[in-house]
């Protein structure tokens, strides 16, 4: 039997050897009582990476968000997230049931951002028929496309204005970074907070950082605690984030290569084509839904799986199995 090849996602990704080496050595303690050596580590590492006072190590993306938009906002406050960001539509209502924080999605543009002169119709005036506007959350990549240094400029100037506060839900900020060859802090320098995902293409099994300024992440730590995320000798998995940070980084150019190369081989067939060119990891085919679903059973059959049009690399992905990919779209392709 052939390699699974799974594109479901880039949070699919197994530990490598390496990792789990890293893991059995790891000094711990109790992170609630702020004694594990390990998560410090990891925190003060990924706080000095992204240029901010502080990070906290949190369970999972979504706790990394759900704890920032409750750090930044009170109970009759609201946020400005896009309509399809996972800060609005993927984390199951959080900011609003647990902090009576209310949303207001705003459609993405074509290149992901969040359009700074729909933003500014959302504002609610001070007057209290209205929620308080207190905070603007991006999205970077969005779909794996990267937000421009300069949009984030903008943003950063708005919120200033505007007396915002600003949340970047970086999960896949790493694979913009690679993208623009900038480091981390180029990209975290325009937001207040940024909460970044170790177990997507940096290949950890769980955990994200939060990092921003001293208060709101203490604030967000009291939010972490409460929302049950205190966890004890997380210094185990905090040892593996370490790993991912200092050794993973730069697979997440090869994961761009692959996609771009897969993307090559999408364009030179006869039916199927590119949704768009791909700019980090993802890719993502113009397909009807009816050949979507063909397409999925011919590629299970090959053990490749898919959920949608979204073929997602990452590091369990090798060149090679890129290559079998593209000759099994070839194969589809001029069969259907
Ligand atoms: C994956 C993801 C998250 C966090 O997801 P978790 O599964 O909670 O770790 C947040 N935002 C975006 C854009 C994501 O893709």
């Amino acid at each position: 039997m052939k390699n699974l090849v799974d594109l479901r996602s880039d949070t699919v990704t197994s530990p490598s050897k390496g990792m789990l080496e890293c893991v059995l050595e790891a000094k711990t303690g109790d992170d609630v009582y702020g004694e594990d050596p390990t998560v410090n580590q990891l925190e003060s590492y990924v706080a000095s990476l992204t240029k901010k006072e502080k990070a906290l190590f949190v369970t999972s993306g979504t706790q990394g968000n759900l704890t920032a938009i409750l750090a930044h906002c009170q109970r009759g406050d609201e946020y400005i997230a896009g309509s399809e960001a996972h800060t609005y539509k993927y984390e199951a209502g959080g900011a609003a049931v647990l902090g009576s924080v209310q949303p207001q999605p705003i459609p993405f543009n074509s290149r992901g951002e969040i359009p700074l002169d729909l933003a500014e119709l959302a504002l609610k005036p001070d007057n209290n028929h209205f929620a308080r506007t207190r905070l603007l959350c991006l999205e970077n990549t969005n779909v794996g496309k990267v937000l421009s240094l300069a949009y984030l400029s903008e943003t950063k100037e708005f919120a200033f204005k505007n007396e915002l506060k600003v949340h970047l839900d970086g999960a896949r900020a790493f694979n913009a970074a690679a993208k623009l060859d900038v480091p981390i802090s180029e990209i975290t320098k325009y937001a207040d907070t940024c909460s970044l995902c170790l177990s997507k293409g940096l290949g950890a099994p769980m955990g994200s950082v939060l990092v921003g300024d001293s208060e709101t992440i203490d604030r967000a730590r009291r939010w972490r605690k409460m929302l049950g995320g205190g966890m004890r000798q997380a210094g185990l998995m905090a040892a593996a984030g370490m790993y991912a940070l200092e050794n993973n980084l730069d697979s997440l150019k090869q994961d761009q290569l692959n996609a771009a190369s897969f993307a090559s081989g999408i364009r030179e067939l006869q039916t199927l084509g590119l949704e768009e060119e791909p700019q980090t990891n993802m890719v993502i085919i113009k397909i009807d839904d009816h050949k979507l679903v063909t397409l999925k059973e011919f590629l299970k059959k090959n053990n490749v799986l898919i959920s949608s049009r979204r073929f997602v690399f990452h590091r369990d992905i090798s060149t090679d199995s890129c290559t079998r990919l593209i000759d099994l779209m070839r194969v589809f392709d001029e069969s259907y």
